[in-house]
């Protein structure tokens, strides 16, 4: 198989053609059209895998085709990873997938001046990746809300646990629009992670590679 049997978008397409990436990946290959279908989904998955792909392609394809603008401090598409480097690195991805989709995306991570991300989030986003806890800062600062939230990633659960994020994350399944889109990503699955997977996820997919 390659990417345009996939039935991904045009501009995701170019873009993947730019960037040099012939063929999906086995988890991309299993994930990509059920999360096209709109399903939710749990995908147990390391790193190396091309998980990143494999979680923002569709969800690009999903946002261009849904073409709603953001409102002020809205955020169409959010991505949660544990720690600053991880989510700097998805966010160049996501920027490079989307870069023929004239989208707004954005990295908020914690360790550095808040003021300037309630400053970048004024306008709204079409995907932002975030730390939990710098996110939840901007929230109670009212700098960042989620009623236009079409799509929700949650990358790495078993390092967000072990980093102590589990009360952040209960917090942010419960701010969450219940119309949404939700995708699990885990490279372990005991039963704590399972139980906080179920929290976000409804009738959910599995992959695992
Ligand atoms: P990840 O597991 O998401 O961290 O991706 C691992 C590396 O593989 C990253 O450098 C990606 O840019 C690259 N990659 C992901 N999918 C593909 C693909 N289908 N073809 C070529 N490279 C890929």
């Amino acid at each position: 198989t390659d990417f345009t049997s996939l039935g991904l978008a045009r501009p995701i397409l170019l873009a993947l053609s730019e960037a040099d990436y012939g063929e999906p990946t086995p988890i991309q290959a299993q994930a990509i059209p059920l999360v096209l279908e709109g399903r939710d989904l749990l995908g147990i998955a390391q790193t190396g895998t091309g998980k990143t792909a494999a979680f923002s392609l569709p969800m690009i394809d999903r946002l261009i085709a849904s073409n709603v603008r953001p409102s002020p401090r809205g955020v169409r598409g959010l991505v949660l990873a544990p720690t600053r480097e991880l989510a700097d690195q998805i966010a160049k991805n996501v920027r490079k997938y989307s870069s023929k989709a004239r989208f707004n995306v954005n990295v908020v991570i914690g360790g550095v001046p808040i003021t300037r991300q309630m400053r970048m989030l004024s306008r709204g986003l079409d995907i932002l990746v975030a730390t939990p806890g710098r996110l939840l800062d901007l929230y109670d600062r009212q700098a960042v809300h989620f009623d236009d939230l079409e799509f929700f990633v949650l990358d790495e659960a078993d390092q967000m646990m072990d980093l102590g994020f589990i009360h952040a994350l209960k917090r942010i399944a419960a701010l969450l629009p219940e119309d949404r889109q939700s995708l699990f990503f885990s490279a372990t699955m005991p039963k704590t992670i399972a139980e906080l997977a179920g929290q976000f996820l409804k009738d959910p997919a599995e992959v695992a590679v």
